[in-house]
């Protein structure tokens, strides 16, 4: 009999103590699930952005935290996950591995391999959102970030730290001009960041071929959230790369990080915000689609030299709908951003391409980090180019022209040939500074237009093999100075004259 109770006590204990053991703080259970959204009862002590543990290894990521239940988004397939199901705090924040292991992959947006050569040996592990450097802690864009491409570097320059939105209609090339970038750093000790947000996974698969072929995959992640996956994998894609880039950064060293494209981004963001009922505003979007993308791009800078000096620079990209930059993303991006490449259809159509429209396009800091030469040569670019247009648009209405207005429109017709740029080309910052030298110092203003672009080659492979040391020149001081400019003035002249008379004269 003693036994029997010894027995019943014991079990009556551990009734008693069984609440205490299990912590409902930390367990919860999913009342609702659908559309990659899961509703949670419990759970009392979760944290916003953390990182929840559902049955079937599958995972979510708090939202919202209601008063009597928590609101979570699922990071993977919802069909493994039914009602009534328990799930469990990790204590962690939703992270993402980090670490020179990512270079030449990629991954998806939780960091996790995508491209079938195994696994990845992360250094560590960082929390996708993590707050903007202070102000203490950055410094002023001061380096130039070549981009290879004639018209950006000559007039909408960009620097090391900074944020330059690329804009433009569906198809105009604004892809393009980001790939030719990572292209442009290899050698330059920049590390790259593709995001692709929303993009076809056969794009991507293109550009990873691309990068490969032109050397440039292993300095280069590659972040995938594609169309096919749910609105949360879009959601957490770019905060995730930014993440790695951080990594880098911290390091002190130069990053460049490319979001394809922002306007998919608010679109993931907005379904999941109306699924998680958060209350719509303009265009359906939630009232915080601004913060949604400032917090994201504030994280880009360049670091003081006390914190190592490293940059984020961070090329964002946004589609508009014909043309029209004022509408709500595009403004928001436009006002959190330190300049825009706006590219045109009308242009891209017409043959110039990069579609840049110079008039739209600025750099609110580049220009500072514009080396000497560049500077030197491109200085007047943009005021010709707008006079150019100006005339263009009044010289239809009338055949007879003042020889003012002819040399205004042939020059500016020269400048815009000049502007134009093959994809996968990108040029060096010595041979940008002596062709537009060359297209700016008149002496090629009467070469017919088709035959600019392979004149101005042959006499860049003339300099090259007679006159290398003009390119040394202008590479180690950044200077053009007057016995450099000399000597290109006589490569143009060794040039023209070699040429047959028919080909030097517009017809
Ligand atoms: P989407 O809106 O579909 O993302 P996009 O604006 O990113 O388009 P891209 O995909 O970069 O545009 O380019 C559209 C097409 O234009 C591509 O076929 C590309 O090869 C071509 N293209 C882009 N830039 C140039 C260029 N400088 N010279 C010639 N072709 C170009
Ligand atoms: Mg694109």
């Amino acid at each position: 009999m003693a036994e029997i109770d010894a027995i019943t006590n014991l079990i009556k204990k551990e009734i008693a103590s069984y609440e205490d053991k299990v912590d409902t703080s930390d367990v919860g259970t999913v009342v609702s699930v659908g559309d990659g959204i899961a509703t949670l009862y419990g759970l009392d002590k979760a944290m916003s952005s953390e990182l929840l543990e559902f049955p079937n290894h599958t995972y979510g990521m708090v939202m919202n935290l209601n008063e009597d239940s928590v609101g979570c988004v699922l990071l993977g397939k919802d069909t493994a996950i039914y009602e009534g199901d328990s799930v469990k705090r990790t204590g962690k924040l939703v992270s993402v591995p980090v670490g020179d292991a990512l270079l030449g992959r990629v991954v998806n947006a939780l960091g996790m391999p995508i491209d079938g050569k195994g696994d990845i040996e992360a250094a560590a592990y960082y929390p996708i959102e993590s707050p903007a450097p202070s102000i203490m802690d950055r410094q002023s864009v001061n380096e130039p970030l070549e981009t290879g491409i004639k018209a950006i570097d000559s007039m909408i320059p960009i620097g090391k730290g900074q944020r330059e939105l690329i804009i433009g209609d569906r198809q105009t090339g604004k892809t393009a001009l980001a790939i030719d970038t990572i292209i442009n750093q290899k050698g330059k000790d920049v590390i790259c960041i593709y995001c692709a947000i929303g993009q076809k996974n056969s794009t991507i698969a293109q550009i990873v071929q691309k990068l490969k072929e032109h050397g440039s995959l292993d300095y280069t992640v590659i972040v995938n959230a594609s169309a096919s996956e749910s609105a949360p994998m879009l959601y957490v894609a770019p905060y995730a790369a930014t993440s790695m880039g951080e990594y880098w950064e911290r390091q002190g060293k130069d990053v460049l990080i490319v979001y394809d494209d922002l306007s998919k981004h608010a679109v993931a963001y907005r379904a999941l915000s109306l699924l998680l009922k958060r209350s719509p505003g303009r265009e359906a979007y939630p009232g915080d689609i601004f913060y949604l993308h400032s917090r994201l791009l504030e994280r880009s800078c360049k670091l003081s030299d006390e914190k190592g000096g490293g940059s984020l620079t961070a090329l964002p990209i946004v589609e508009t709908q014909a043309g029209d930059i004022s509408a709500y993303i595009p403004t928001n991006v436009i006002s959190i951003t330190d300049g825009q490449i706006f590219l045109t259809t009308d242009l891209f159509n017409a043959g110039q391409r990069p579609a840049v429209d110079s008039g739209l396009s600025v750099s609110r800091v580049g220009s500072s980090a514009q080396i000497k030469a560049m500077k030197k040569v491109a200085s007047s670019l943009k005021i010709e180019l707008a006079n150019y247009n100006e005339m263009l648009d009044f010289s239809r209405f009338g055949s007879d022209l003042d020889p003012t207005t002819k040399a205004i429109l042939q020059h500016g017709s020269l400048l815009m040939e000049v502007l134009k740029q093959k994809q996968y080309s990108p040029l060096s910052m010595e041979d940008e500074v002596i062709e537009i030298y060359i297209a700016q110092s008149h002496s090629i203003d009467s070469l017919p237009l088709e035959k600019v672009r392979d004149t101005l080659a042959n006499i860049r492979s003339y300099i090259a093999s007679n006159h290398p040391e003009v390119y040394k020149e202008i590479h180690d001081t950044k200077l053009l100075t007057p016995e450099t400019s000399a000597r290109i003035d006589a490569s143009v002249k060794a040039v023209l004259e070699g040429m047959e008379p028919a080909d030097k004269i517009a017809a």
